[in-house]
């Protein structure tokens, strides 16, 4: 076994798919599972397409491209690249869109490769992140509507990104009308309309999301099994999908204050240290360079992490029950961006279990 490493529980991964499919099946919403968070690695996202998912979505192209072997519809997350147009229409079945411009470049490129390319409307209904403005939907709908090689299938939003907030009766509500604006004027039917993320799930639990919402994307919720609205734990599901784990290099005592007149430290930042006296400290084979260290949460609830620098994290281990030695390996949770960032070093070992 080689560390850092990040441990996959696939069964885990798969159990808390199949929670969220079935609740939101419940309300004829449709789960896609979002594989961004673990760069599309193809046999994690397979324990989600077994666990029923029909779609899967990411952010970026490179990761669509690493799971074409498996065979269901790939919708793109984030708005296509002018550069990457090419590309998007060889391997994304539908795209997340809002510039007429890029929406137009796919028309052309799709027609050229005799494609029809599929297309959602992102609207912003106030989270200022993607999205064409609420009140130019309508409008934008029907330029998009006159495009060849371009499918038209729904509109979409995507709430508490950049602007933190929170789906509502009232925003999502906005959304449903919208669209039904869009298909009374323009005489067609949107199939999908796709009421945000993990922060969409606790309306389905309150019983309050507006009829017509049909599909969610869903990453956080499905990796660490939080909803991200409340950022409460969703029942049914496992927290402990992914564990970090490094080694012990040097177990040593020593005092908590560091001695001599104290600078900045490797990164510009200035510490701050609590005095409790001389401590065990373990220095672990990990860092910056492979994790977000105050994303990290040791499972052994004596640990405390006193800071990292780039390969270098230190612990304190003297409250822990157990005797570590050097070459023993601790055990992390990881929030979102911790994972984020171990997946996406290309030090951390992937073990996919
Ligand atoms: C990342 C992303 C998601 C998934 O968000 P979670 O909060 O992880 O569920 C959904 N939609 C878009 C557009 C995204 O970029």
């Amino acid at each position: 076994m080689s560390y850092p490493a990040i441990r996959v529980n696939l069964e885990k991964l798969a159990c808390n798919t199949k929670a969220l499919v079935e609740k939101c099946g419940k309300s004829g919403i449709d789960v896609v599972p979002v594989t961004k968070v673990y760069c599309g690695i193809p046999e994690i996202a397979k324990a989600s397409v077994s666990a029923g998912a029909k779609m899967l979505a990411d952010s970026r192209i490179e990761n669509i491209i690493k799971l074409k072997d498996i065979n269901i519809p790939k919708l793109l997350l984030r708005i296509p690249m002018l550069s990457q147009v090419d590309e998007i229409v060889e391997h994304v079945d539908i795209s997340l869109n809002s510039e007429y411009e890029v929406i137009k470049a796919l028309s052309e490129k799709s027609l050229k490769k005799g494609k029809v390319h599929k297309v959602i409307l992102m609207v912003d209904i106030g989270d200022l992140r993607e999205g064409v403005w609420y009140e130019n939907a309508v409008e934008s709908a029907g330029r998009i509507l006159e495009l060849k090689g371009i499918e038209l299938i729904g509109i979409g939003t995507n709430l508490t990104c950049y602007g933190a907030v929170i789906p509502s009766k009232d925003n999502l509500g906005l959304l449903v009308s919208i669209t039904e604006k869009i298909e009374s004027k323009y005489n067609i039917k949107l199939s999908i309309i796709s009421g945000g993320n993990s922060s969409s799930i606790y309306m389905i639990e309150k019983n309050e999301i507006p009829k017509g919402i049909n599909q969610l994307r869903l990453g956080e919720s499905i990796v660490l099994g939080y909803e991200t609205a409340y950022g409460d734990k969703i029942e049914g599901t496992w927290q402990d999908v992914f564990t970090f784990l490094a080694e012990i290099v040097e177990l040593k005592e020593k005092p908590s204050i560091p001695i001599g007149k104290t600078g900045v430290d490797a990164f510009g930042e200035k510490p701050v240290f609590t005095d409790r006296g001389v401590r065990k400290r373990a220095i672990l084979a990990a860092g910056r360079q492979d994790v977000k260290i105050d994303g990290i949460k040791p499972r052994d609830k004596d640990a405390i992490v006193l800071g990292a620098s780039s390969d270098h994290l230190i612990i304190d281990v003297s409250d822990c029950k157990q005797e570590y030695k050097v070459g023993d390996v601790l055990e992390f949770d990881m929030d979102y961006g911790a994972l984020l960032a171990a997946f996406t070093s290309g030090y951390v070992h992937k073990i996919i279990e």
